[in-house]
């Protein structure tokens, strides 16, 4: 899934002159920076991950690779325990 959503993500990701490939590098090493500094209790499973993300790629508030009700990469937010789906009056992971 994860691998799905990393080919479906081709818009670029800002205007700066950087190239975009090495752009959507910057992004995924950060993001995964960023989920190997949590400990095991702040992650959700593997299964659970993969289950938010599945619900991601089929939801139009998905914008390449964050959300527009948050801003957050979904990469990044659908692995933490603590967070929830933040469109408004629906948090779709929960279903
Ligand atoms: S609204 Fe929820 S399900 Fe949709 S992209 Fe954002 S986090 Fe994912």
């Amino acid at each position: 899934m994860v691998n799905n959503m990393q080919e479906d993500i081709a818009q670029k990701i800002c205007d700066c002159n950087i190239p975009e490939s090495l752009q959507r590098d910057k992004m995924y090493e950060a993001i995964a920076s960023y989920i190997s500094a949590l400990s095991p209790e702040e992650c959700v499973s593997d299964k659970e991950y993969e289950r938010r993300l599945a619900v991601c790629d089929t939801c139009q508030g998905r914008m390449g690779p964050t959300c527009r009700y948050c801003g957050c990469f979904v990469l990044a937010r659908a692995k933490k325990l603590s967070q929830s789906c933040p469109k408004p009056g629906e948090d779709k992971w929960s279903i």
